[in-house]
């Protein structure tokens, strides 16, 4: 086989689709972000303000985490050392599992490379090893949950997204007594709409199903101490199982399931994902505490945010620029064609130094390309007018519907 030549026509077809993904090579500087530096071919640079980070609180920076990061990596050195099994169980580990225990009301927590690995774990190894187990999984769910499944190779069902009467049908097929996992996620990342867990949640109990949630784009960001959608709403207690990140909201790196202590012991124990691969480093551990310890007791980076995301809301309406109303901090802005989005975004970074990246297929339905906003507490209002007053010009330029509430 002509090895090179099949690469290159693969990826030839993802450029002529409009999806082939660039990645931008920037520089964050502590104290300054949302504002990095760009790195273009040669030695040149470009002053820019990131507007799609996950580092939703700007916790990236916070002096909290950074002191815990800087002293840990002192006190330990760089890498834990091995696997949690070989020598690789820091002490920050255990600190940080009780430390997220304690958020989400459970007995335990246990410790991933990254949110992806939770889900793929975490959910594959339950469905893997609970006999017979059927999964049955929001239509909306993130690449690591599907992955996860995917692997278990158990019986699965995909329902009707923030369907729980959907969800209702699909459990009533199975037996009583089968066993059954259903997964979902609580705030979903590209439209940004939050799942009716409540209700979901009267449907696994009256199927006898688990219940697993992925927290990852609410943790730090909803509920009194950052514990996500089902402790604003105080659902935490019903929920089997709830995942999160470390790298979105709390601003370093990690993923996490929580859980009763049988069933935390359970993922522990089997999880290939969890078994063979290094622990985090000790530093990034001590950071994630610190974070998710700040974010306990402060109330003052979700309210900043709240008003930010609600003033960049209210400006796009003033220009009549298109995005999805929803009840949560992310903000898509509709464009609806994959070739138009990457211009956009392209002449946002080279003409007003504003990181937006385009969202396309596959990360959504052909049709619906956006660019996926994320105000933080650290954007000003000169950089929210500056966004704005871009948006406003290329979308005259690309000749974009506008909404009739355009002033
Ligand atoms: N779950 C959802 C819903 C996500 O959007 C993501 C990442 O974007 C993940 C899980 C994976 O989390 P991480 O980035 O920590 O691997």
């Amino acid at each position: 086989m002509d090895y090179e030549g099949f690469f290159e026509n693969e990826l030839e077809t993802v450029r002529d689709e409009g999806r082939y993904r660039v990645f931008t090579d920037i520089k964050r500087h502590r104290g300054r972000f949302p504002h990095a530096t760009r790195f273009l071919e040669g030695s040149e640079t470009q002053a820019v303000t990131v507007w799609c980070s996950n580092d939703y609180l700007g916790m990236g920076q916070h002096p909290a985490v950074l002191e815990a990061m800087h002293s840990t990596l002192d006190e330990c050195g760089a890498g834990a050392g091995g696997t949690r099994n070989i020598s690789g169980t820091n002490h920050y580990h255990v600190e940080l599992e009780a430390e997220l225990a304690d958020l989400h009301g459970k007995q335990s927590a246990l410790l991933f490379t990254s949110g992806y690995v939770s889900n793929w774990a975490g959910i594959g190894t339950l469905a893997a090893r609970i006999p017979n187990c059927a999964v049955f999984s929001d239509e909306l769910n993130h690449a690591s949950m599907i992955e996860g499944i995917r692997y278990s190779k158990a019986e699965r069902r995909i329902w009707k997204h923030n369907d729980p009467e959907d969800l209702d049908r699909h459990l009533a097929e199975f037996d009583a007594d089968r066993p059954k996992l259903v997964a979902f996620e609580s705030v979903y990342s590209m439209d940004g709409d939050i799942a009716p867990i409540a209700e979901i949640l009267d449907v696994c109990e009256k199927h006898g199903a688990l219940s697993y949630i992925d927290e990852v784009h609410a943790v730090g960001l909803y509920g009194p101490r950052g514990g996500g959608i089902a402790e604003r709403e105080g659902l935490m207690d019903r929920i089997d199982v709830i995942e999160g990140t470390l790298g979105k909201a709390f601003g370093v790196m990690g993923g996490y399931i929580a859980a009763s202590r049988n069933l935390v012991d359970f993922v522990r124990s089997f999880a290939s994902g969890f078994i063979f691969s290094t622990a985090l480093p000790p530093a990034v551990a001590a950071g994630a505490a610190a974070s998710i310890r700040h974010l306990k007791t402060s109330d003052r980076e979700r309210e900043l945010q709240k008003e930010r995301v609600e003033t960049v809301r209210r400006k796009l309406d003033m220009m009549g620029i298109p995005h999805l109303a929803n009840p949560s901090h992310i903000i898509p802005v509709m464009v609806g064609d994959a070739h138009k989005c990457k211009r956009i975004s392209d002449w946002l970074m080279d003409n007003h130094g504003i990181y937006v990246q385009p969202i396309n297929y596959p990360t959504v339905p052909v049709g619906t390309e956006r660019l996926r906003l994320t105000p933080s507490p650290v954007h000003t209002d000169g950089d929210i007018d500056r966004l704005i007053n871009a948006l406003s010009e290329i979308w005259s330029q690309c000749e974009l519907a506008r909404m009739a509430t355009a002033a």
